[in-house]
């Protein structure tokens, strides 16, 4: 069985919450998929980590992606979720684009320096909801710092993350303090539970579970740890997704291709998969976006 679930407690008598993502076969299943440099793995798995909190806490049903965008050597880092099956399952992938050359010549493999001047953008696009951006500028050391500035300005509740990854699995700690009752039972809770939540190490946030993880940082708190939600690497791309996204070409542009190539070839940038569309299918697409084509290549 997977281990890769996602798992949300609080502490009773108090406005804090929080939530433990840990993935292995799900950031296995990203890597496997492309050579990425080991400083581009670890943060695409902090990443992936971070995607899965933030969707569990801000209780989105549909998808959200965080985007890091630079002008440095890692162009991109990307990390989305999307409902699986089940309540509160999510989907995940995660995408790097990067320049060889340029990261090779690279002694700092700092964030900032992996990056250069960027900014993050979170993209939330509820089901049946309207579409949100929120961008942050990517300025801090760290991939949780600039999410945390997110949060500051976004959701304007405090929130705390922690992520680490090593060259086997992925994790994050993100704790939240809900709006303060009017005369609440332990005012000084968030900054305790803050302080204790600092003292986790990446080593035990990647390898100790979540039960373990919490018994570590607050076993003199009255923490409840809920079930776990599973967590996996599915990507979301689709025959159809694809045929859509060559309609939009337009017919001159589509016909041209098919003279110089003979067929169209796309590829997933996730997940790798191949979709040919042969001179039929594609004017099958020029007629209709949405003519599925039955071609299984
Ligand atoms: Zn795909």
């Amino acid at each position: 069985m997977s281990k890769d679930r996602l798992q949300r407690f609080l502490f009773d008598d108090t406005q804090v919450r929080g939530e433990i993502a840990q993935l292995e076969t799900t950031y296995q299943d990203v890597l496997v998929r492309h050579d990425y440099p080991e400083p581009i793995q670890r943060l695409l798995g902090e990443l992936l980590a971070a995607c899965a909190l933030l969707t569990a806490t801000i209780k989105l049903h549909g998808t959200l992606s965080i985007e890091l965008r630079g002008q440095g050597p890692l162009s991109l880092l990307m990390a989305e979720s999307n409902p699986g099956i089940g309540e509160k399952s999510q989907r995940l992938r995660g995408i790097a684009r990067y320049d060889d050359e340029a990261l090779a010549a690279l002694d700092d493999l700092s964030l900032v320096s992996l990056t250069g001047e960027g900014r993050v953008m979170i993209t939330l696009e509820p089901h049946g909801g309207q579409r949100y951006q929120g961008i942050v500028a990517l300025d801090k050391p760290t991939i949780a710092g600039c999410l945390e500035d997110y949060f500051e300005r976004s959701e304007q509740l405090p929130t705390r993350l922690w992520l680490a990854s090593d060259a086997q699995r992925a994790a994050g700690l993100l704790i939240q303090k809900l709006p303060q009752e009017a005369n609440p039972k332990d005012p000084n809770a968030w900054e305790r539970i803050n302080h204790l939540a600092d003292t986790i190490t990446g080593a035990e946030l990647t390898k100790l579970d979540a039960k373990s993880v919490l018994y570590r940082l607050f076993h003199e708190e009255q923490a409840r740890l809920f079930e776990p939600a599973p967590v996996m690497f599915a990507c979301t791309c689709s025959r159809e997704r694809f045929g859509r996204a060559l309609h939009q070409l337009g017919p001159e542009e589509l016909r041209s291709v098919l003279a110089e190539q003979g067929q169209i070839e796309t590829q997933c940038h996730f997940c790798n998969t191949f979709y040919v569309f042969t001179p039929a299918d594609v004017e099958a697409l020029i007629a209709d976006p949405d003519a599925s084509p039955p071609t299984v290549h």
